[in-house]
């Protein structure tokens, strides 16, 4: 098994105007959080954006899309764009994020290219609802099951910092071994007026916590720290990787921008890691 520092990269294929009710997410079209709002981005822009990023080390690709599920259309649209990426070349584990999804959808995007699927648990079950009004987090299990029943692999994990108690945090991380997804992004609430979240953004003594804790129940997964990191920890990120974390997201977030990819490279390799080369 590589030991080194696996990096993933996103691209938010289609943004904003999501139906659901999220407290945390930028793309709820019931905030005013004025993030750019598009629908499905050219193809050939997501393919030179993979390009860009593999160069930088990243060994996955994450294509994103808003909203509750993946329908027909944007089915149709991340099959293209995967075989696109995978027909270039470009040796990229791609994980396709579009909510809700059936088995037999997940399995079609399985035959043109997609190695993966996320889809997070968010929060414990029981807190989900203080959180989400419009769907069930029962909803998010039953697809990360569709997922592993479609022989994709699973990426799934949480938000820290919502209000949710310790016990939510256990009975989060208790789900996911139920699961045992092979990745586990871990974020951070970042506070923002324009949602209704009013928790303050997690002091990194607390976000430190919360790693170590996922590291304890999920020992085997790829620990891979994502929305947050920058804000809670600033360039002092060392410690995220004495806790447990081996993967980390490169680059911009879904709506936020993330720092350079070469600083963060340059990063880690200062504290003495090595960047991971193969997925395995
Ligand atoms: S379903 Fe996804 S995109 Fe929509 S508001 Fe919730 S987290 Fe955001």
């Amino acid at each position: 098994m590589d030991n080194g520092i696996f990096l993933c990269s996103i691209s938010n294929v289609s943004s904003g105007n999501c139906s659901e009710d999220c407290g945390y997410c930028a793309q709820s079209s019931h905030y005013h959080t004025g993030i750019e709002k598009y629908k499905f981005k050219d193809m050939q822009a997501v393919l030179n954006e993979a390009r860009t990023l593999k160069q930088y080390g990243a060994l996955g690709f994450c294509l994103v899309t808003a909203g509750r599920g993946l329908d027909d259309k944007k089915c149709e649209y991340i099959a293209k764009t995967a075989k696109m990426i995978k027909d270039d070349g470009l040796d990229l584990h791609i994980i396709a994020c579009c909510g809700r999804a059936d088995t037999d959808s997940l399995k079609y995007l399985k035959q043109n290219g997609v190695d993966s699927y996320n889809h997070n648990l968010e929060t414990a079950k029981d807190f989900f609802p203080k959180i989400c009004t419009t769907h069930p987090w029962k909803e998010r299990f039953e697809t990360c099951e569709n997922a592993l029943s479609a022989g994709l692999g699973l990426c799934s994990g949480g938000i820290f910092g919502l209000g949710e108690s310790w016990g939510d945090r256990i009975e989060l991380l208790k789900s996911l071994q139920i699961l045992s997804p092979h990745s586990v992004p871990v974020n951070f609430f970042i506070k923002n007026p324009a949602l209704p979240i009013v928790q303050n953004t997690l002091e990194p003594e607390e976000a430190l916590e919360c790693v170590v804790l996922a590291r304890e129940f999920l020992p085997k997964a790829r620990l891979m720290i994502a929305g947050g990191r920058e804000v809670v920890f600033g360039r002092e990120q060392k410690a995220l990787f004495e806790c447990g974390i081996n993967a980390v997201v490169l680059g911009d977030y879904l709506t936020t921008k993330g720092d350079a990819p070469q600083r963060d490279v340059d990063m880690i390799r200062s504290y003495g890691l090595e960047i991971a080369t193969s997925c395995h």
